[in-house]
């Protein structure tokens, strides 16, 4: 039973198809090429064997000649040369008159058969010489025969040759080399198994590293080997995608860690704000007192898991977003002015500049939240006497919206990640967020099919340009005097 298991493996697995599908490849080439030579060895002997019968034809005509009691071999008896040339002529011949009765003809023609009068009459009458393959007792001869004229009288006369020879030296090398087959057949399928075992041990290495893989080890690599072909490259692949996976593994770790700890203060701070007014406030005031200070932690909190659930839902496409027209200048002066307080309170400046009226067709509140999130950002890394300016400009087709800051900036290296999920600047600022700030600035642009662009300068200054497609009648009444609105507070 396991056996059989075995050898199905065995027998589905990638290295026996390949070695397989090679040996019968290799195979019907080789039975191919036998086939051919088989062929090529048979015209060869074939031709030869022509060549020499038409030469004997010829030879003929010089010792048969027509006597006065008829047709007879003429030659000198002591003469060795002749004799044997005499001697191979009258090995296989059938002379016969027009009529196809026979004159002269060897023991050997007689035994293949002589030809039929029908037969020589149609030869005779053709003209032209004939060319065929006879047998005696199953050794073939090649014989020519046609129209032979001596003293002005006509004859029927067939020379042969025996082909027995040339078919033996191909039966033989068909034999040897049908023999040898199974023997390279072998030997090629032992060789295809091992080369195509070597070739595909890096796959069985991939499979042997990517079953040790847990999430513990995400950071393990298989090493490449250098050859730059297809199986580096899918190694490479594989490594690239443990790489992503690493890192989104280590995202949702660190962003666990945090959650907790996002959550976990504040509601340390609301229980043991309500412990001690369970235990110690006498007055309703001392009571009022400490719920406030509870309700603003539960806001916190609150605003946390609007955000993760926001995110989640925006991730599921369960977001959609809600398109109405409204006056986007009007928009980015009510968020810069709700932010002007906050600016104050940090020492910032924080300037407005738009046009009187931009109408655009968009999800206001997701615009908000866009606003809100570039600015609180621009905010809190610029530091007290800085600047933060936030810019709305129609171009032909789309609006661009800058926010610029005169902050702390961004090193180049995290300047790719800064809209991936969770992933903050490492920093010793308490008020580090989420990381999800920018995730969300990211989805809202992508929502409007819009792009966002951001540049930075460590120690001097960061600013992200959004543009927004003119979606619907983005034409701002931009008013005679060009002069934008200026809010400025701070
Ligand atoms: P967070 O909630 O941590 O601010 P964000 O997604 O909004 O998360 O931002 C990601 C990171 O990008 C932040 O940790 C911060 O270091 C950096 N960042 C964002 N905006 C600015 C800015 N205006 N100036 C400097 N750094 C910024």
């Amino acid at each position: 039973m396991r056996l059989t298991a075995g050898l199905l493996r065995t027998t589905r697995s990638l290295r026996f198809r390949l070695a397989a599908g090679y040996l019968v490849f290799f195979t019907i080439c080789l039975i191919a090429i036998g086939g051919f030579f088989r062929f090529s060895l048979h015209v060869i002997i074939q031709n030869e064997t022509d060549a020499a019968l038409e030469e004997a034809w010829g030879a003929v005509k010089g010792y048969l000649t027509v006597e006065k009691y008829g047709p007879d071999w003429q030659y000198d008896g002591y003469d060795a040369d002749e004799i044997f040339i005499v001697s191979r002529l009258q090995r296989v011949y059938l002379l016969t008159d027009i009529n196809g009765k026979p004159v002269l003809h060897s023991p050997i023609y007689d035994s293949i058969g002589l030809d039929s009068p029908a037969e020589i009459k149609r030869i005779l009458q053709s003209g032209a010489p004939s060319w065929r393959t006879k047998y005696d007792h199953g050794e073939p001869y090649r014989i020519r025969s046609g129209r032979w004229t001596d003293k002005n009288q006509v004859f029927y006369l067939a020379v042969g040759r025996s082909l027995g020879e040339g078919e033996r030296i191909i039966g033989r090398f068909t034999r040897d080399y049908f023999l040898i087959l199974p023997l390279v057949i072998l030997v090629c399928g032992v060789l295809g198994w091992y080369v195509a075992g070597r070739a595909l041990e890096p796959l069985n290495s991939v499979s042997r590293t990517a079953q040790r893989i847990t999430s513990s080890n995400l950071s393990t690599q298989i090493p490449r080997r250098g050859a730059g072909d297809e199986l580096d490259h899918l190694i490479e692949t594989f490594n690239g995608m443990m790489e992503r996976l690493h890192l989104s593994f280590e995202q949702i770790r660190q962003f666990s860690t945090d959650v907790s700890h996002e959550l976990r203060t504040p509601l340390t701070v609301v229980r043991g704000q309500l412990e001690v007014a369970l235990f110690t406030a006498k007055s309703p005031e001392q009571y009022r007192e400490a719920m406030e200070n509870a309700l603003e932690d539960v806001e916190r909190l609150s605003s946390i898991v609007r955000a993760l659930l926001l995110l989640s839902q925006s991730e599921t496409g369960q977001l959609v977003l809600q398109k109405s027209e409204f006056d986007l200048a009007e928009a980015v002066r009510d968020v810069a002015d709700q932010f002007q307080i906050p600016a104050e309170g940090d020492g910032v400046r924080l300037l407005a500049e738009t046009p009187e009226h931009f109408p655009v067709q968009a999800d206001r509140i997701q615009i908000d939240r866009l606003l809100s999130n570039l600015l609180s950002n621009a905010i809190k890394y610029t530091p007290a006497g800085g600047e933060v300016r936030v810019r709305l400009s129609a171009e032909p087709g789309q609006a661009t919206l800058t926010v610029e800051d005169s902050g702390v900036g961004i090193a180049p290296e995290h300047l790719p990640h800064i809209f991936d999920r969770f992933y903050r600047v490492p920093s010793a600022d308490p008020r580090k967020g989420l990381g999800l700030g920018l995730s969300f600035v990211a989805w809202i642009v992508k929502a409007h099919g819009g792009a966002v662009h951001v540049e930075s300068q460590p120690g001097q200054g960061t600013r992200f340009t959004i543009s927004l497609p003119a979606a619907a009648p983005i034409r701002p009444a931009i008013e005679s005097d060009p002069a934008m609105r200026e809010t400025t507070r701070g």
